[in-house]
């Protein structure tokens, strides 16, 4: 069975006119997840706010407290114009990141095989100690830190094919041995960071495997880098756990990025991945949502992605 976050009150977080990470995004996935069938054959979760001391273990207090005051005050922008929030955006972020929280919930506790979280804001841009790239709290960076600390699960990877580098996944796991962080990523491109060379320190040395990749790149880029290098480091990392940064902006098409992954082809490494999952931590796989801002393009490769996540082929589901 596979899990699925996706909820309403995820709209409520509200960004600037035309902005491009907008609450339309989530109805389109719901649309197309609804026309593929699946809405009604997946377990829906219903999310909580995760609570500060949950948020906490991947971001500093001090700061966590800080951005809740200042969106609460009505300020309709962070980060120096990088993030447009509304008075709500503060309790949805939460409620983003419970979302990633009830999925590993539900994948850790065997009641799901695995989930996919269509939640907003996204996550991998939003550091320690900073909010950046529409990205509030670090979604995917919560919920490993959850998995170890709740769960007892000792060694957590996240696989990152957002087209753009997740900077904050990195910087909050950069010196950590426990957590395996892997991104494809247009370079140069927003956020500026993800060179090869940045490998992780100390006990993360190596744990930091970055493949960025010019505009134009597809699968034998992208795929390659999965088959190649993530997967196998995932094998020999045996993590407990496998979280998605699934951005679907590297999607052909996408206005914020010049990737050009087919759905199919988000649908081939969601397999990859399952496969490696299957092998190393029986198939426990959390995939929570980051970019994806054509909105034809997003409700296709999102559909493809759970699709794949679910079972394997459209036949079996219509
Ligand atoms: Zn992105």
């Amino acid at each position: 069975m596979t899990a699925l976050v996706l909820d309403p009150i995820y709209k409520a977080h509200e960004t600037a006119w035309d902005h491009p990470e907008s609450p339309e995004r989530l109805d389109a996935i719901e649309d197309a997840f609804r026309q593929s069938g699946l809405l009604d054959r997946v377990s829906r979760l219903s999310p909580q706010p995760a609570p500060l001391e949950q948020i906490t273990r991947a971001h500093d207090r001090a700061y966590a407290e800080e951005i809740l005051r200042t969106i609460a005050d009505g300020e309709p922008w962070l980060a120096g114009g990088d993030v447009s929030v509304c008075r709500r955006s503060g309790e949805i972020a939460l409620l983003a990141a419970g979302g990633a929280i009830a999925a590993v919930d539900a994948v850790l506790s065997g009641r799901a095989a695995n989930a996919f979280c269509a939640v907003r804001p996204p996550g991998h841009h939003a550091t320690a100690d900073e909010a950046m790239g529409f990205c509030i709290f670090n979604n995917v960076a919560v919920a490993a830190r959850y998995a170890q600390k709740v769960h007892g699960i000792e060694r957590v990877a996240i696989l990152d094919w957002d087209v753009h580098h997740g900077n904050g996944t990195q910087d909050i796991f950069y010196s950590d041995g426990t957590v395996l962080f892997c991104s494809t990523h247009q370079s140069p491109w927003y956020p500026g960071t993800g060179a090869a060379t940045e490998c992780g320190v100390g006990p993360g040395e190596g744990l930091t495997i970055n493949r960025p990749f010019g505009a134009g790149a597809a699968m034998p880029e992208i795929g390659g880098a999965f088959v190649d290098d993530f997967l196998p480091a995932v094998r020999a990392f045996r993590p407990g756990l496998i979280l998605i940064s699934a951005g679907f902006d590297s999607r052909v098409g996408d206005p914020l990025g010049e990737f050009r992954l087919t759905d199919a082809d988000f649908a081939t490494l969601t397999r990859a991945v399952l496969d490696t999952a299957q092998s190393v931590c029986d198939g426990r796989v959390v995939s929570v949502l980051e970019g994806g801002y054509s909105l034809p393009g997003l409700a296709t490769a999102a559909t493809a992605h759970l699709i794949e996540l679910y079972g394997g082929h459209t036949s079996r589901v219509k």
